[in-house]
């Protein structure tokens, strides 16, 4: 039976469960709230198992094969001097290779940008969709694939009694995204070709080469993305989010830092951070910030209305899982409902992955150990 699907949210875990389901012959809407979709907004992700699968199944197994290696992992300590070499081969694809892939294969009908969900009303067999700015939309199922800050993930959890806001963990991602050139020669020089670390009491950093922003892996046109993990208190995010004129979001982009943060972050990079790593934060015009959240929905279907990806369960970058779970999430999804009928198949859905997302997160939580524990100093 064709069923009139309706997706909230257009990233990749939208997109994978809008394509597996337009290919089994149901009719898909995605409804995604960035204006102009989300092309070179991405930066690189490790290439897990499930993510070669879906690329596969949809015949792109090409885009798994494109990436950027890095030869070994390094660990500096605060001088710059590197304490510990691993050889460890590991490839970073292009995030934005994945999602152009997945968005020229639906048809453009079916991706609706600037669409931004506003209200859900399930009732027993349909449920209705209002944007925000347009029209409404009846489905005969609806997918949450709308990420951290999910509004779907209320409609199926409407029964519940705590906040389902994603928990603030204590600690935060300043992260960086630069053209590989802007990285001074003798910092390129240690961290390039590599994955590399330093850890310290309560803070982490790292750094490794991604793909350019169409993907690109030759040398020159790549870019470095580093990330510095440092502990920040819930009332400090919570002024800086008002200060940036955002208060209620759960993280700022790009250019959203105010120029005294951004400029303090620089002078603290300089003292905490080994070298090439401080050059690297200080060659970033405008750093952004990722709190790290844990959230763990108690279910995932509710009547016609399903959770994917982080609406369902965040768990921390440490897992470097977020995109392979959405991928899981959406072959799952798909396979029940080719071999059941809807209200079974949706069930069987959340009994496959509500302990598979449980358990993502608890991992997540076991690798950020050290960098919640209070500091000594
Ligand atoms: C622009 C972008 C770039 C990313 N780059 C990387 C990367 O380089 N590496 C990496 O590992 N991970 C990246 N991620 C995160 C990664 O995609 C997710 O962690 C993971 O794949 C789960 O995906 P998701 O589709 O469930 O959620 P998300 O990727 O967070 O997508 C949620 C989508 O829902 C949309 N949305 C939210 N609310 C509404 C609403 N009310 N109405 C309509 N649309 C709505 C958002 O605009 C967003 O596009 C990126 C995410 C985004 C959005």
């Amino acid at each position: 039976m064709s069923l009139r699907i309706g997706i909230v949210g257009g990233s990749v875990g939208g997109l994978f469960a809008a394509v597996l389901l337009m290919r089994q012959g149901h009719q898909v809407t995605v409804m995604e709230r960035a204006r102009h979709g989300l092309t070179r907004r991405g930066a690189g992700l490790v290439v897990q198992e499930q993510v070669t699968r879906i690329l596969h199944e949809v015949g792109l197994p090409q885009v798994a094969e494109t990436g950027v290696w890095a030869n070994e992992r390094i660990v500096l300590d605060l001088h710059g001097k590197v304490m510990t070499r691993e050889p460890r081969p590991q490839m970073q694809m292009s995030w934005d290779l994945l999602y152009d892939g997945f968005r020229k294969l639906l048809p453009e009908r079916h991706y609706l940008t600037g669409a931004t969900v506003s209200e859900v009303a399930p009732s027993d067999q349909s449920v209705k969709v209002m944007l925000a700015d347009g029209p409404g939309f009846e489905f005969d199922l609806l997918i949450g694939a709308d990420g951290q800050g999910s509004i779907v993930r209320n409609v199926v959890n409407e029964d519940a009694t705590n906040s389902l806001r994603p928990d603030y963990v204590g600690y935060a991602a300043w992260r960086g995204l630069i053209a590989e050139d802007a990285v001074p020669r003798h910092a390129a020089d240690i961290l390039f070709e590599r994955f590399a670390f330093h850890f310290d009491e309560g803070t982490q950093a790292l750094g490794y080469l991604v793909p350019g922003a169409d993907g690109q892996i030759a040398k020159g046109e790549r870019r470095y993305n580093w990330v510095w993990y440092r502990q920040l208190p819930a009332a400090s995010l919570s002024d800086l989010f008002k200060r940036a004129q955002r208060a209620g979001a759960l993280s700022l982009g790009p250019g959203e830092l105010p120029r005294d943060v951004r400029d303090a972050l620089i002078a603290d990079a300089q003292s905490q951070l080994p070298p090439p790593f401080a050059a690297a934060v200080a060659a970033e015009p405008q750093p952004f910030l990722q709190p790290i959240y844990d959230y763990e929905s108690s279910r995932m279907v509710n009547r016609r209305v399903v959770l994917l990806g982080d609406a369902a369960f965040i768990a921390r970058p440490h897992t470097a899982m977020g995109v392979a779970k959405a991928a899981a999430d959406a072959m799952a999804l798909a396979s029940a409902l080719a071999a059941q009928p809807v209200d079974e198949a949706l069930a069987s859905y959340e009994r496959a992955r509500l302990p598979q997302g449980q358990a993502m997160v608890d991992y997540g939580r076991r690798l950020g150990l050290s960098l919640s524990r209070p500091l000594a100093r």
